[in-house]
């Protein structure tokens, strides 16, 4: 069997990884280099958590992502999840946090209830004035996103894997899994395969038209931050961070392996091209960071990076969208992955190679991919 797979991003590249396993033949076609640093898979880290709200499709995806990420540390020979813990704090407000817990719970995962109160002794770089309810899971990680990509290339190209940078498609055709690419210099040629898939994160639309209602690019800004001297030992073996102040918007990501303190807003922008110019804007850090002041001491003396303003590209209702293209199942999208994606890539690829090889129907993989798991 000949795959084609359009994107090098952790979506692309865990399909083409779990295909070549599975004896076929792949070739990955990306527009830029690799890792790209523009897609929405290169950066050093990531967030794991299985807190999903009420989704508990998603709760218990995150729990069975776990073990394909296992599998993969074991092709790559190196094993890239930092296990922090989660701790969610919520203003109140939210339906979020008390929906997270109650899942948790019902699920087994021991969620430990702290009080307001108790969290600056516990968490010295926190104040508690604005939290009203907080509590701990140990099921919560950060994966060195950058390395893992970075991995997976060097798998697939050991393991045979055909993988063209800066080699864009100009256009496809679902329905005979074809491709047709421009080589800048080389002039434009067809690839035929027998399945096709494409994982163009936010240039999906771009492929693809009329997805552009379930698969809008959003530009959205990290910033990265160093804290006061006497507060980076705390930081050290800090928990990931969501606040839920009637909905996620503020996430921090503890420094690991090395790595900067992160925030990151969850709130979509739904604005902006994958394409636009990636300089960062008057404002955008000040953005990011502002709901920090109230829940971190001495936040003015923490030193801000520059912002990193970034795309993913986002479904509606922020579910996945893995699905066939065409009546015959030949060629399939990745998308809608909608700023959580990262920590399903491998789980994902796994599914969809099933789908490919034709051992899994296409509407269960679609459905099971949009988190609906019969109670979500
Ligand atoms: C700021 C930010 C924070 C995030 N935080 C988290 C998190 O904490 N946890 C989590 O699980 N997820 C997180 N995500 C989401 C996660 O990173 C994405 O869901 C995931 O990386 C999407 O991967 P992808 O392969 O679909 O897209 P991409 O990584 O963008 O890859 C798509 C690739 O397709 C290529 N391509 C596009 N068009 C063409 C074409 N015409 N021809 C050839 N190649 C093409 C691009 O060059 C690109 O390399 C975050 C994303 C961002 C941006």
């Amino acid at each position: 069997m000949k795959v084609t797979v359009v994107g090098g991003g952790i979506m692309g590249l865990c399909a083409a990884r779990a295909l070549l396993k599975l004896g076929a033949t792949v070739t990955v076609l990306d527009q830029g280099p690799l890792p790209n640093p523009l897609g929405a898979s290169v950066d050093h880290t990531r967030a794991l958590r299985s807190a999903y709200g009420g989704n508990t499709g998603y709760m218990r995806m995150a729990r069975d992502a776990r073990a394909a990420w296992r599998r993969v540390w074991s092709d790559i020979g190196a094993d890239l999840l930092v296990e922090t813990g989660l701790l969610v704090l919520s203003d109140g407000s939210g339906t979020w946090s008390p929906a997270s817990r109650h899942a948790l719970a019902a699920a087994g995962v021991p969620v430990e209830d702290i009080a307001p109160a108790d969290l600056a002794a516990r968490y010295p770089m926190l104040q508690a004035a604005a939290v009203a309810d907080a509590f701990h899971v140990g099921d919560g990680g950060v994966l060195l996103a950058a390395r893992i990509v970075e991995g997976l290339l060097g798998w697939l190209e050991a393991n045979g894997a055909n993988v063209h940078a800066r080699t864009p498609v100009v256009a496809i055709d679902p329905d005979h899994a074809a491709v047709e690419v421009d080589s800048q210099g080389h002039g434009r040629w067809q690839i035929d395969a027998d399945s096709l898939i494409v994982a163009a994160g936010p240039w999906t639309a771009k492929l693809l038209p009329a997805l552009g209602g379930v698969a809008r690019p959003s530009r959205q800004v990290t910033v990265y931050a160093e804290p006061p001297l006497e507060l980076a030992r705390a930081w050290a073996s800090a928990p990931l961070i969501v606040m839920d102040s009637g909905s996620v918007g503020l996430y921090v990501v503890p420094p690991v392996a090395g790595y900067g303190l992160k925030f990151g807003d969850h709130r979509f922008s739904l604005a902006g091209d994958p394409d636009d110019d990636r300089t960062p804007r008057d404002g955008d850090a000040r953005a990011v960071v502002a709901p920090a002041a109230s829940l971190l001491r001495d936040f003015k003396r923490y030193r801000l990076g520059e912002a990193r303003p970034c795309f993913y590209d986002v479904e509606p209702e922020e579910r996945f969208v893995v699905a066939p293209l065409d009546g015959a199942q030949r060629s399939w999208v990745m998308t809608g992955f909608s700023g959580h994606g990262f920590k399903f890539g491998p789980l994902l690829g796994d599914m969809l190679a099933e789908a490919v090889a034709g051992r899994l129907d296409g509407a269960a993989l679609t459905a099971w991919a949009q988190g609906f798991d019969g109670d979500a």
